[in-house]
């Protein structure tokens, strides 16, 4: 059997060839991203997703436009830009989540192991299993810790033992330690940072492939913001995580790979750059990002 090569991952082309500052003098943000796994030199990455020509309506309004970009297996890819540009929308076309909504359209192709999710005969529901979502709050189920964690596995059937799976779900989501003796009080009754931990436990319960996160430490106090961002960290060892966030700090240290869209005059957005984090944060090839990440505008 012939082993296929993977895909390599490329860098978005520059929307705008506006030339950005090669020195990266103007950047404020202190890049301190926990213990990096890059690839050894020369390997490819792996592609996890790739959007081809995506844009975003609802209604007529065009939320994102023209999007062409690929997301590597196993890494974290941060989404960034001013408030309104798309970012939630984009994140969003990764799962199918927008298919909630009556108005929303989406064009163009989400290739997932490179099928084109929003074909006729791509059931959402199992999309949606393998590409989970965290949200911006906290929102357990009003059940116990534990029915948090196997009520999704349970729906769909496993076979194994579920206490098992459990735990472990708990333990890859650093909360085991803190709610082994409480397993059968009420999810809701943990503080928020403990309930967003339960909410990635259950996301991974279903045994997903990629994770995406709307903003999943923005309501929550520094401690446990650094705690989510630790967690990121661990999961992508196993999973594939995009994440959402208004916070360039978060961005820098937790991202492999960052994404920054702005929007145009007429408010679609659009990804303007695509790179390793340490670059758009030190050296971003364009204007737009430069003033973005130099807090000069946004
Ligand atoms: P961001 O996450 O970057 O703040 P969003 O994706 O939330 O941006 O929103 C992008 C644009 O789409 C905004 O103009 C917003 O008002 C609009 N939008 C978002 N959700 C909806 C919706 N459900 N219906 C109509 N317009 C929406």
């Amino acid at each position: 059997m012939v082993e296929e090569t993977p895909p390599v991952v490329g860098t978005a082309p520059a929307v705008s060839e506006a030339p950005g500052r090669r020195d990266g003098s103007a950047t404020l943000i202190h890049i301190a991203t926990h213990a990096r796994d890059e690839a050894p030199a020369g390997r490819p990455k792996e592609t996890a997703l790739e959007l081809r020509n995506v844009s975003c309506w609802y209604g007529s309004f065009r939320a994102v436009k023209n999007v062409n970009l690929t997301i590597a297996k196993r890494e974290v890819t941060a989404l960034i830009g001013p408030s309104g540009c798309g970012k939630s929308t984009l994140l969003r076309t990764f799962n199918r989540m927008n298919d909630l909504v009556p108005s929303f359209r989406a064009e163009g192709e989400v290739l997932f192991e490179g099928k084109n999710i929003y074909d006729r005969d791509v059931d959402p529901v199992e999309i949606r299993r393998r590409i989970g979502m965290v949200f911006q709050k906290p929102n357990p189920f009003p059940k116990s810790i534990y029915e948090n964690v196997a009520f999704g596995p349970r729906v769909n059937g496993y076979r194994g033992n579920l206490d098992e799976l459990v735990e472990d779900c708990l333990r890859k989501a650093a909360l085991w330690d803190e709610v082994k003796d409480k397993l059968h009080q009420s999810g809701l009754a943990l503080s928020g940072g403990q309930q967003q931990r339960l909410c990635i436990a259950r996301a991974i319960a279903v045994q997903p492939e990629v994770i995406l996160m709307d903003e999943p430490a923005s309501a929550l106090d520094p401690r446990s913001t650094l705690q989510i961002e630790e967690l990121m960290a661990e999961l992508k060892r196993e999973y594939t995580i995009i994440v959402v966030t208004h916070n360039m700090q978060q961005a820098a240290r937790a991202s492999d790979t960052t994404i920054f869209m702005t929007m145009d005059e007429d408010r679609a957005g659009y990804v303007v750059e695509q790179g390793d984090t340490i670059e758009i944060f030190t050296n971003p090839k364009n204007r737009l990002t430069e003033d973005y990440v130099s807090g000069r505008f946004g």
